[in-house]
């Protein structure tokens, strides 16, 4: 059976994937599955494709054409040294390397091939884009939307119906769309996007902060050399992705430039927090416009069954918490969101030719994996807490990294207690190891201890908790951290909610506090207890509906058969339940709505 080659071609980087024996795999080359979309002639005249392209765009601009999808189906000539070229030769470039880039990794010659294209190209620029891949010599059997695509990754045999949102935020371009799967048709019900917002304006943003304080210490305008400005903006790219898993990055580059005979160095840490005020802006524009593509398709967002994370930006952790208070579900990155859209269309392809397509297996880690700490409330009392590090559902191996701080004055010592479940409260989650690291600063409350999670694709979790200042670290290493939890768990969780009900134990704990603290001293929070309890009245009396909700989700609980479903109730009682203590009317009303209509659809199924 002839393979047809799934290929994504994207305004940043292109990629391209084939099915085989049911499976979906994207061609390496030199270990790297992202071809950057830049082509270039060398000085000697040379075609240059993708990194090489990349690496001289600085230096010879004039030889460099990026981003070449944004003129496809327009007129535009592009000069590249002594010639000139249309959008659809230079993508014909893009793809013939590609095609090459197969071909080489599986010895045979393809033809064939399903490109995607923005929900939101015309007829001109999806016949632009089907000739640019005959010029590279294929035979381009389907053009299809690359929200679509991205459904595929997550849907590929479906039968039923869901409705998905997929948030593709690249290096230049946003675009949402509602997807609606019925019995294995897919429709793009409405689709909403910026063509001039993506990972690239984060860039910009960081670049010009760091810029800024350099100016101000030393009196030099970094933007005034391309040269300093090109590698201010390299440096400052990798310290945003660095920023995804780590709390703090630091951009460190040797004699970045000279004023009066000396020598300059850059060196300017940032911390998560402070990139994350700079780019909420931005962010805040792609929430809007979920709003929008919401509105469009008229689709409410409790009707949304999945949100799809496509796009290299999608990564960054505030995007992802934005969206998922927004929609009020988590959302999913189990295929990574550089390389979805290219495997959905080989799935299309595979499903052209007949290839039996299994779902896409990832290894992913069923269950977030987190740490206790201390939280101050609003209502200015303190809860002993579970505090994510790696969240369920994140690709498998990975390493992330969060910030804590010790609580009281020249306190010498933390305990790291490590946490595997769903719940904010520690009662729901099971605790999985734990150490001490003694011997602390004797500073102020407020050191910062960094708590570092890797986790590797046979499930062994190494747990690391620093000093920031000194590096005094402790660890732990747990061997079977990806192993489900006992079913305990479950028992635990509904005897917590009958107590809620009775008013007799702490029931989801307040979690709007910003300042947390490792674990020093659980007596403090044993004091609450009695607040809590009367609080949880309180609730009760303001909250009827949800109250009964509640009580139903509890009676729900212990029937239904599915542990997707259990986690589903168990997450969103636990949502409702914290809305509730925080008094936050607005997700009371959604949360409650979330889950009348999951318990509604679930009855059917017990
Ligand atoms: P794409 O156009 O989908 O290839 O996405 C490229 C953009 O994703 C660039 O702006 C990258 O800097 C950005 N990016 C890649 N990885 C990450 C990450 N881990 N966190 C944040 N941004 C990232």
């Amino acid at each position: 059976m002839e393979t047809i080659l799934g290929i994504d071609l994207g305004t940043t980087n292109s990629e391209v994937a084939y099915i085989r024996d049911g499976k979906v795999f994207v061609i390496e080359k030199d270990g790297r599955k992202l071809l950057p979309s830049v082509v270039g002639i060398d000085p000697q005249g040379k075609l240059l494709v993708g990194y090489p392209a990349k690496n001289q765009a600085v230096l010879f601009p004039e030889r460099t054409i990026k981003s070449v999808k944004r003129l496809m189906g327009t007129d535009q000539k592009i000069t590249l040294g002594d010639s000139s070229y249309s959008p659809s030769e230079i993508s014909a470039m893009i793809l013939r390397t590609l095609r090459s880039y197969a071909e080489e990794a599986l010895g045979e010659t393809f033809k064939k091939v399903v490109i995607t294209v923005p929900a939101f190209f015309n007829d001109t620029q999806r016949e632009a884009t089907r000739l640019a891949g005959e010029l590279a010599g294929l035979d381009v059997v389907r053009i299809i939307n690359e929200p679509t695509a991205a459904s595929l990754t997550y849907n590929s045999d479906t039968t039923g119906c869901e409705t998905l949102l997929i948030y593709d935020l690249g290096g230049g371009t946003f675009d949402v769309s509602i997807v609606k799967i019925e019995d294995g048709v897919i429709e793009v019900l409405s689709s909403h996007g910026d063509t001039h917002l993506g990972g690239d304006d984060f860039d910009k943003l960081l670049f010009d902060n760091v810029c800024d304080t350099f100016k101000k210490k030393n009196k030099l305008d970094l933007r005034d050399s391309l040269t300093s400005s090109s590698r201010v903006l390299q440096a400052v790219e990798k310290a945003k992705i660095q920023l995804s898993s780590e709390p703090f990055a630091t951009i460190k580059e040797e004699f970045i430039a000279e004023k009066g005979g000396e020598k300059l160095h850059l060196e300017i840490e940032i911390s998560r927090d402070d990139y994350e005020e700079i780019i909420t802006p931005l962010i805040e524009k792609t929430i809007t416009c979920v709003g929008d593509a919401l509105h469009d398709a008229k689709v409410q967002t409790s009707e949304i069954d999945k949100v799809v994370l496509v796009g290299g930006s999608s990564r960054t952790p505030l995007v992802q918490n934005m969206l998922a208070n927004k929609i009020g579900k988590t959302v999913h990155g189990e295929v990574d969101p550089d390389l979805c859209v290219a495997m959905g269309a080989a799935v299309q392809g595979g499903l052209i030719t007949g290839d039996n397509v299994g779902q896409i297996l990832i290894d992913i880690t069923p269950h977030t994996l987190g740490v206790s700490c201390l939280s101050v409330g609003s209502f200015g009392y303190e809860t002993l807490q579970f505090s994510p590090i790696i969240t369920r559902n994140t690709p498998v191996p990975c390493s992330r990294s969060e910030v804590y701080y010790t609580r009281s004055d020249n306190q010498e010592s933390v305990i790291t207690r490590v946490y595997q479940g769903e719940s904010r409260d520690l009662d729901l989650d099971t605790q999985i190891g734990e150490f001490w690291l003694k011997g602390l600063s004797k500073v102020p409350a407020g050191n910062e201890i960094v708590c570092k999670f890797d986790l590797n694709a046979d499930g062994i979790l190494h747990v690391t908790a620093t000093e920031r200042s000194t590096g005094l670290s402790g660890n732990v290493t747990v061997e079977n951290a990806l192993a489900k939890q006992d079913a305990a768990v479950n028992d635990k969780f509904r005897k917590h909610l009958e107590s809620f009900f009775e008013g007799s134990q702490s029931h989801p704990s307040n979690v709007s506090g910003d300042v947390i603290d490792i674990d020093s001293d659980e007596q403090n929070t044993k004091t609450n207890t009695e607040i809590q309890k009367k609080l949880s009245e309180a609730i009760k009396a303001r909250y009827p509906d949800a109250g009964k909700v509640l009580r139903k989700s509890y009676e729900m609980a212990g029937k239904v058969t599915s542990e997707d479903d259990e986690n589903e109730i168990q997450q969103l009682t636990v949502k409702l339940s914290e809305a509730m203590n925080s008094n936050n009317d607005d997700n009371v009303k959604k949360f409650t709505v979330q889950l009348e209509d999951l318990l509604f659809y679930l009855e059917d199924s017990v």
